[in-house]
């Protein structure tokens, strides 16, 4: 169906952004959400669920990259990593970029999502669906990590909805319980939590939540350009502080010996140092 209509992001409902688009591209309503994607004149293809914008061709690159490298290289030896969500594949292509990386295992609640993806959004995973080291399971990540052995992964990465819908049960205790469990003494969970000038109690509630399952809970920042509203947070909670505070040096090193450096358009070492400066705005709504 060729239209010059609009989309307009149902994120907010007093403020929001819109795309012009070229071509619809598919529109399913799933068992969990309505899916929609498209071309768009500005950022090539999108995918929005629920009316939220997920994910353009356009930026991705900014989110992906600092969702992934950021934890996986502040460990430094993670082996078996579980992506929680995810279904554009996005993160499963630059977690098995890392050649620490034995086995990725991603599980998301929407196979309509991981179809869809890799029929219209082909570019965003590339290979990564058939890579051997990837294990992609259909189901409810909260359910995964409760059965999940004790300390069987080194890197937690939610890439989730927002805490509306299907996403809600991704930022509960009993999640981060489990996930506390299913980490490796060095382990550490990051997760999406939103655009802090419009989703402050995204942050600071699931900080609070992490907090009582973690000793160190932080946030970083990634300026993507279609989550409207400045700096999206990503939430940060492991056990050892200091791999929230590794110098622009060490960072380097590791990404040369793992195979990310020269590879990335957003990250670089610095931007993954300076990332967990907030500003003011941000910070206050992390626990002391
Ligand atoms: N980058 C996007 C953002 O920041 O909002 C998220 C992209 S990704 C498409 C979000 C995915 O989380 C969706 O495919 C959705 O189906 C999945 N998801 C939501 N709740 C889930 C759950 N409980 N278990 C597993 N996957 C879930």
């Amino acid at each position: 169906m060729t239209t010059d209509s609009w989309i307009n992001e149902s994120l907010y409902p007093n403020w929001g952004q819109r795309f012009l688009v070229k071509r619809e591209l598919a529109r399913v309503q799933s068992d969990f959400q309505d899916i929609v994607i498209f071309e768009s004149t500005s950022h090539g293809r999108v995918m929005v669920l629920d009316g939220v914008i997920q994910i353009t061709e356009g930026d991705e690159f900014v989110y992906q990259e600092m969702l992934t490298h950021v934890p996986l290289l502040a460990h430094g030896a993670a082996k078996n990593v579980l992506i929680i969500g995810a279904g554009d594949g996005g993160v499963l292509r630059r977690v098995l970029q890392h050649n620490t990386v034995e086995r990725a295992v991603m599980v998301e609640i929407d196979g309509e999502v991981i179809r869809l993806s890799k029929e219209f959004l082909p570019n965003i995973a590339g290979n990564a669906w058939t890579d051997p080291r990837a294990d992609v399971i259909v189901g409810d990540g909260i359910d995964y990590v409760k059965r999940a052995p004790d300390a069987s992964f080194d890197a937690i990465i939610v890439d989730s909805t927002d805490p509306i819908g299907v996403g809600e049960v991704l930022f509960t205790d009993e999640f981060y319980q489990n996930c506390a469990r299913i980490l490796t003494p060095r382990g550490l969970i990051v997760n999406q939590c939103g655009v802090p000038a419009m989703q402050a109690d995204e942050l600071r509630d699931t900080s609070l939540r992490r907090r009582k399952f973690f000793p160190h809970v932080t946030a970083y920042v990634a300026a993507v350009p279609t989550y409207v509203g400045g700096f999206m947070t990503l939430g940060w909670a492991g056990k050892d502080p200091s791999l929230t505070a590794l110098p622009a040096d060490t960072i380097r090193a590791r990404a040369e010996a793992t195979g990310i450096l020269g590879t990335t358009h957003y990250w670089t070492p610095e931007i993954h140092a300076g990332a967990f400066n907030l500003p003011p705005y941000i910070a206050k709504h992390l626990p002391a």
